[in-house]
């Protein structure tokens, strides 16, 4: 052996090979993706036809590495590596990025329907089990395509491109195919600018809480507001909550976000009367962190607002991503007095076995078939099933989006305990709020 652990005996061909593959897959490697991707390009630089890149990534690979070991994950990563050299078609190059991202040359597709065709190809033969020995794994894997010249005629501007395209597959989801277009890297632009402005309102202190009154129907006593959260830019403009709330999920800074809110939102909730709740969205990101319940506690804490006043509204999706996770951080508040509503009921993914399972106190029928109840047949007989089966279930129920007085009446004679929408108020900010209780909260008489 050499000083650089070489042995002399190995030629300087057989070096060069070295240089230029993966050893755990045998496949190429980078520089052998960027010397296939010159070659081409200058191949056809006369005759600028078309060819193709493309980055796969496997989802959710560190997990299952983690889960079963590196050896499993490595023994994965060779079979995929198989597969992909099995099924790509002939000409094309398959190499091996870091870690679990594979690339590929394609130098015979030409446009976008070519590479979503054999994109979609590649996803089925990656995703049949892998075969472990005493075990078997599902993966599934998502790609970003980018075609030569139009996504870049350079080696470096088309890698990027092709990541541009992975990175937006893994924005929609798993197993997802991209072709990158103009319009891609615009919206990309258009969302990092976004996410820069959010960041730096969060760290100002600039998202707002507003609050919207949940009303008893039988006479229209406020008895606890649902805290939104608002945010207006000065060079954005209003950006509503269903566009910011899930890029900071995304984005990873969804718990600062949401303790700046829950802060607000409690420390005006503390000038309300106290027999008026705080309802408070949480995003199903904070359901799978296990730190939420201590830093909700000690946010109420700080505030001194009692964890009585609270209720937390949380989705479908959202207990369904972690379950267990989630559980034990729904028990722990409710073992401190926090309520559990669960918000949108009828839209998500529903199993009537999660109200079961989950310890719920309170249930709010999604507008879709509140909007509808004194038009459409169908959704009352839903809203009527939904109010059944809470009653049976000793679970309180909030109709979400009464618009007019004919839902307001239909809902309380179907027996509705409670409701909210435009018809009682719409969101508004913290002073708004008190100036509405003064107008219209009277003290909570039991009927
Ligand atoms: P959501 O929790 O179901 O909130 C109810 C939405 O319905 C709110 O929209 C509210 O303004 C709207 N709404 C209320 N009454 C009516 C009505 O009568 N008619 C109509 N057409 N709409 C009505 P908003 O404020 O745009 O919030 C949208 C969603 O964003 C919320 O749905 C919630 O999922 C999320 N969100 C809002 N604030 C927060 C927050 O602080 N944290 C989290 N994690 N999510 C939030
Ligand atoms: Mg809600
Ligand atoms: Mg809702």
């Amino acid at each position: 052996m050499s000083a650089n652990g070489v042995s002399p005996q190995v030629s300087k061909k057989e070096l060069q090979a070295m240089a230029y593959s993966d050893p755990l897959t045998g496949l190429g490697n980078r520089h052998r993706l960027r010397d296939k991707v010159r070659l081409l390009a200058a191949e056809r630089a006369q005759d600028p036809a078309p060819f193709t890149i493309c980055i796969a990534d496997l989802d959710g690979f560190k997990p299952i590495n983690d889960l079963f070991g590196i050896e499993a994950g490595d023994e994965i990563l060779c079979q995929v590596a198989h597969r992909l050299k099995a099924c790509v078609p002939e000409g094309a190059t398959v190499t091996r990025h870091d870690g679990d991202e594979f690339a590929f040359v394609l130098p015979l597709i030409f446009e976008r329907s070519g590479a979503e065709r054999i994109g979609q190809m590649m996803r089925d033969v990656l995703s049949a089990p892998y075969d472990l020995g005493d075990r078997h794994v599902r993966l599934s894997a998502s790609f970003g395509f980018a075609v030569y010249p139009f996504a870049g005629d350079e080696f470096e501007t088309l890698l990027e491109s092709a990541e541009t395209a992975l990175y937006q597959s893994k924005r929609r989801g798993r197993g997802q195919i991209t072709v990158y277009t103009r319009e891609i890297a615009h919206e990309m632009k258009r969302t990092t600018q976004l996410e820069q402005a959010l960041r730096t309102a969060v760290i100002a202190d600039a998202v707002d809480a507003h609050f919207q009154p949940i009303v008893r129907l039988v006479d229209g006593v406020t008895v606890g507001f649902e805290a939104l959260a608002r945010w207006n830019d000065p060079d954005l403009g209003f950006v509503a909550p269903s566009v910011f709330v899930p890029l900071a999920e995304e984005r990873g800074f969804i718990d600062a976000l949401s303790e700046t809110l829950l802060r607000k939102a409690a420390e005006a909730a503390l000038s309300w009367p106290r027999d008026v709740f705080l309802s408070f969205n949480l995003s199903s990101a904070q359901l799978m962190d296990p730190g939420t319940s201590e830093s909700i506690l000690s946010i109420l804490h700080r505030v001194g607002l009692a964890p009585h006043r609270l209720e937390l509204e949380i989705t479908e999706t959202a207990v369904m991503t972690s379950a267990e996770t989630a559980e034990r951080i729904l028990a722990d508040l409710r073992g401190q007095g926090v309520k559990i509503s669960l918000d949108d009921f009828g839209t998500g993914q529903s199993s009537l076995g999660r109200l079961r399972d989950f310890a719920f106190d309170k249930v709010k029928i999604d507008r879709a078939f509140v909007s509808q109840i004194t038009t459409d047949r169908a959704s009352e007989h839903i809203v009527k099933a939904i109010l059944a089966m809470c009653d049976g279930l000793g679970l309180q129920v909030v109709a979400e989006g009464i618009e007019s007085h004919a839902d307001a009446e239909k809902l309380k004679g179907l027996g509705c305990e409670m409701g909210q929408g435009y018809h009682y108020g719409r969101p508004a900010d913290a002073a708004s709020t008190l100036v509405y209780l003064q107008k219209h909260y009277r003290e909570l008489v039991p009927v």
